[in-house]
Formats: C-alpha cells, structure tokens, sequence
C-alpha cells in the first residue's frame, strides 16, 4: 500500500525515531514543522515534547490513517494536518523542522526552508546518503559541490547519524543520513543571483583551474556582455546602479540541484580559449586581471572556501565585472 513515487518509506526502528527527535533539541514551548509524517511514526514521538506539530503530508490516505492515530489521545489538539504538497504549500511559522522527507525533493525542500522567514532555529532532516555527504562536505573532499557551497552560504550543516536501508519499511534502495541545519544570521549582504552565477560558473568544472575557466571563450563573452549592460545602466542612471543586498526571495535558483554534475569531463570537452590573448585592453585581461589579483587564477573551485568565493565575487563586482 506504499507508493514509491510519494518516496514513502516508513521509518519503523523506534530508537532511530527516538534518536533523531531528541537531537533536535525541542523545547515545551516549540512549534514543530513536520514533512511527510506518513503513518505519524514520528508525529507521536514530537507531539510529546513539542507545544504544537504542524505536519505537511501529501497523501490523503496517510493524512487519515495519522488523524486516526491521533483522534483519542490528548495529543488531538496539539496537531495540525495540512493536505498538501510541500513545495506548493505557504509554510507557516514554525520554531524547529524535522522530517523523514521524500528523497526526490530533496534540494527544493531545503532551500524552501532555507529561504522561509523568520527563520527557524534549525531543521533535522532524513536524506539519502550521498545527498547527506554533499550538503555537508568541505573544500577539498571529493564531493564538494555547488549544492554544499550553496547551503553552507546560507546554513551551518552538521552530520548526526547514518540509518541504514533496513530501518524503513519498504527499505529503499539507498542508505540514509540525518543532518541538522542551522540557519545563519545574518547573511552575507549579497545578492544571491550574482552568487549563484559565479557558483555556477566555478562549479561547471570543479577540478579545473579558475584561470583556464575564465578563459573559455564562451564565458568571457557571457561576462563581457553582462558587463556592458552593466556599464549601459550606469550610464542611464547617471550614477552607480545600487547593489542589490540579501534579499531571501533571490535564493530559488540555489536550489536547482547539480547531482548530474559529470566529474572528470572537463578533459573530454575540449576547452575553447579566446584568441588574441594577451591584450592587456581586453575584457578577457580585465577578468584574469581581477583573478591574479585575488590570487585565484592557479586555484581549483573543489579546494575553495566559502570566504574565498566571496572575496572574488566582491573582486569582480568591484572591477563591475557581473555574473547575472
Ligand atoms: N515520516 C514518515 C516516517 O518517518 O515514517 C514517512 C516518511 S516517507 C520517507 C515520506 C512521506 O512524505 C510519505 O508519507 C509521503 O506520502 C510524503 N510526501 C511525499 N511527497 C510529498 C510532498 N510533496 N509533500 C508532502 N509530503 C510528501
């Protein structure tokens, strides 16, 4: 009775339940943001150590089976069942997340609660493995990606837990992980297209130096043009286009997840530089010029960190070189 495509794979050791809602630190008085309770495995566990659960579940089945699970306990109004698709549904206020999610939407999921305001304390999520492993890798690990260089912007991540298939009912093919997510105050003042355009650009090709990526023909022209518009505003203006701070209604496009992200391609593409190099005039000068400044043009994006990718994007904004 377990549909697949809903990813409902109900989590039935009672000490992983217990586990993970005690590492999420609950407080008598916290609204608690539940994800696909499912069967409410879970839901019954929060409910006696949380104020008030807010659970978001798809399945109209599953919603019944938990309003039944609930109906003669004193836990009855303490829950609040909404029928609905997660990312399609206006999140509430809530103190504290915790959720055994739908591993297919995963990265949307996640930047939905990241961009949700006002921010919640933290969130305590189930996810596939690898996807765990991503969120929460460092510069220089093999799995360093755009997905943990985006998240690690906006959230401290923290691995709590492995859970291995056999926990679930139906296992699913994959293991899992629970990870704990911290939301920073305040962010970084910058905008978020701007950083996600660099990010993009850097992660493309990870294990390439940045200096050989800003020397791609079709990305020098990208910045080029983007530069001139830049310039044409100003113009416009007559005075400096305003910068655009952090403003967490930019953060969507973070959340477009690069798992097909191919590594070791890089070599297969072949790489096409611009010619008549060397021109100190060129544009394609003035942006290795901001990189040898920065001392990033040796440098691979797989070893950055989080500071180093702000640095630059304020190095090339300052140069009104942009990304977006
Ligand atoms: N939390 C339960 C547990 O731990 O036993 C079940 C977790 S199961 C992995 C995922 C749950 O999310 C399922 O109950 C499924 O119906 C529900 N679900 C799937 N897609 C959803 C969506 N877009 N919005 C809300 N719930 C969803």
């Amino acid at each position: 009775q377990f549909q697949k495509s809903k990813g409902q794979h109900i989590l039935k050791n009672p000490l992983i339940v217990q586990s993970i809602v005690q590492k999420a630190g609950l407080k008598s008085t916290d609204i608690v943001l539940e994800i696909g309770p499912g069967t409410g495995n879970m839901t019954m566990k929060l409910l006696e150590v949380a104020k008030k659960v807010i659970a978001v579940e798809l399945d109209p089945r599953m919603v019944l089976e938990l309003q039944r699970r609930v109906q003669n306990t004193p836990y009855v109004n303490h829950l609040q069942l909404i029928q609905g698709d997660i990312l399609k549904t206006e999140l509430p206020y809530f103190d504290v997340c915790v959720a055994n999610i739908p591993y297919q939407i995963s990265s949307p999921i996640t930047f939905k609660l990241l961009s949700h305001r006002p921010l919640f304390r933290c969130a305590v999520i189930m996810y596939q493995k690898e996807f765990a492993q991503r969120l929460v890798a460092q510069p220089g690990d093999p799995l360093f990606c755009r997905l943990s260089v985006n998240t690690q912007l906006l959230a401290r991540v923290f691995h709590l837990l492995k859970v291995g298939k056999n926990n679930f009912r139906p296992p699913p093919k994959v293991d899992s992980s629970v990870v704990r997510i911290e939301p920073r105050t305040p962010l970084p003042p910058i905008n978020f297209k701007e950083w996600d355009g660099l990010i993009r650009l850097c992660f493309n090709r990870k294990n390439k130096t940045l200096g050989s990526i800003f020397r791609q023909k079709p990305v020098v022209a990208l910045l080029e043009k983007n530069y001139k518009t830049f310039q044409a505003l100003q113009d416009a203006s007559g005075s400096k286009v305003q910068e655009v701070g952090a403003d967490p209604s930019l953060l969507g496009d973070l959340a477009e997840d690069d798992s097909m992200e191919v590594e070791g391609d890089a070599d297969a593409m072949e790489i096409m530089e611009e010619d008549g190099s060397g021109d100190p005039s060129s544009f394609k000068e003035k942006a290795l010029g901001v990189l040898k400044q920065g001392g990033y043009e040796d440098k691979r994006s797989s070893k950055l960190t989080q500071d180093d990718f702000l640095r630059m994007l304020a190095l090339f904004n300052k140069a009104g070189i942009h990304f977006t």
